[in-house]
C-alpha cells in the first residue's frame, strides 16, 4: 500500500486535511488502535485492503460499536487486492460509505479509480495502457507507459495482472473501464477453468454475503474449492449456490463456521509489548520479573481462561479439519 498511502498524504495535504498512516504489519499501529484512531480522530476516509475494514468493522462491533453509527468514516479507498462487487456492497452497507476502489502500484503509481456505478476507469490521464491478448478469452494483459510520472518513467511496463474489458460506462466517464482479476503467476486451473485472485474473492464473498458475514478463507484443493465462511446472525440465501453460481462448472464446497473461527477479534486486541534488550533485572523494583534476554525482550500477553479454551478449540478443530483435507484431497493410489 505504498502508493495509496502515498496519494492518500498527498491528496489530505491538498484539501487541509491529515493523513494517520497506521499499520499491523510490525504491531506499531495493531488493529484495535487503528479503530481507536479512527473513531477519536473522527476521520471520514479509511484507505486500507479489502480486508482492513472487514477486520476493523468486526472489532467494531465486538466493541458494541456500529462502524456506520458509531464511526465517522464516510468513504472507504480501497486497494491491493481483489475488491469484488459482492464485498463492495456488504462494505458500503457496515459502514454506510461510499467505496471506491484504487488500483495500481508502487511502480507504475496511480492506474486506475472506480466511479459512482462501481466501474474501475483507467487513468488515461497517468499512464497510456494497452490491453494485450492474454489466451483465447476475453482477459487482456496490462501494459503501462507512464505519462504523470517524473522521477522513474516506465515505458510498457508490465504490470504482471490481467484486466477484463468493461462495456462503456454508464456515468458517462469515456475512459476505459476494467475489472482487475489479478496476478496471471497466481490464476488457479480448476475443472478446466482458469480462475483468477478475483474470481475466488467473489465466491468467497457472495457465500459470505448469504450467511450475512463478510469474514471468509478459499482453500483450492486438488478436486475442488473449499469456501470456509463465517456465519452472521441473519443468512438470506443458499451459500452454495452463491458461490457456485460465480463459479459455473467448478466443484466448490461451502463449509459455514461459527463465529470467530476464522477471524479471531479477541486475539487480535492483544499485541505483545517490545522493549529495550536488557541483561540486567532489578526485581527489588517490582514490575516485571525478567529472567532472560527473550523475556526482556517481549512480553506476550496472558490470555484468560475462558480465552485460552477458545483458542485451544479453534486450533484443534482447525488441525482436524486440515488433516482430513490433506487425506482427502490425495487420489487413490491406483490412480497416480
Ligand atoms: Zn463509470
Amino acid at each position: 500500500m505504498a502508493a495509496p498511502a502515498h496519494l492518500m498524504e498527498l491528496i489530505a495535504q491538498d484539501g487541509g486535511g491529515v493523513a494517520i498512516p497506521a499499520g499491523n504489519i510490525n504491531w506499531d499501529v495493531p488493529f484495535p488502535r487503528a479503530l481507536e484512531l479512527a473513531r477519536r480522530t473522527g476521520a471520514h476516509v479509511l484507505a486500507a485492503l479489502p480486508i482492513e475494514p472487514v477486520i476493523l468493522g468486526e472489532l467494531a462491533k465486538r466493541r458494541g460499536l456500529d462502524p456506520a453509527r458509531d464511526l465517522a468514516v464516510d468513504t472507504l479507498f480501497l486497494g491491493g487486492a481483489a475488491l469484488p462487487p459482492s464485498l463492495q456492497r456488504r462494505l458500503a452497507r457496515t459502514w454506510d460509505a461510499r467505496v471506491i476502489e484504487l488500483y495500481g502500484s508502487t511502480e507504475t503509481m496511480l492506474l486506475g479509480t472506480s466511479c459512482g456505478r462501481g466501474t474501475l476507469h483507467l487513468e488515461t490521464d497517468l499512464a497510456y495502457c494497452e490491453l494485450l491478448p492474454a489466451g483465447a478469452g476475453p482477459e487482456a494483459r496490462l501494459v503501462v507507459t507512464t505519462i504523470g510520472l517524473e522521477g522513474s518513467p516506465l515505458v510498457r511496463f508490465d504490470t504482471g495482472d490481467l484486466v477484463r474489458p468493461c462495456p462503456p460506462c454508464a456515468c458517462g466517464d469515456a475512459r476505459p473501464g476494467v475489472v482487475v482479476l489479478g496476478r496471471e503467476a497466481e490464476a488457479v486451473e480448476l475443472d478446466g477453468r482458469r480462475l483468477f485472485p478475483h474470481d475466488l474473492a467473489e465466491a468467497g464473498s457472495a457465500a459470505a454475503e448469504a450467511l450475512d458475514s463478510a469474514v471468509f478463507f478459499v482453500v483450492v484443493l486438488d478436486d475442488r474449492l473449499l469456501v470456509r465462511v463465517e456465519t452472521g446472525p441473519a443468512p438470506t440465501d443458499d451459500p452454495q449456490r452463491a458461490a457456485a453460481d460465480r463459479l459455473l462448472g467448478v466443484r466448490v464446497e461451502v463449509e459455514p463456521l461459527p463465529p470467530g473461527m476464522l477471524l479471531d477479534v479477541d486475539g487480535l486486541s492483544r499485541s505483545p509489548r517490545v522493549y529495550k534488550p536488557i541483561v540486567v533485572a532489578d526485581w527489588r523494583r517490582g514490575g516485571r520479573r525478567v529472567l532472560t534476554i527473550d523475556e526482556g525482550l517481549v512480553e506476550w500477553p496472558r490470555p484468560t481462561w475462558a480465552e485460552g479454551r477458545r483458542w485451544l478449540g479453534r486450533t484443534i478443530k482447525t488441525a482436524v479439519r486440515r488433516r482430513r483435507l490433506g487425506r482427502r484431497a490425495l487420489p487413490p493410489v491406483r490412480d497416480r
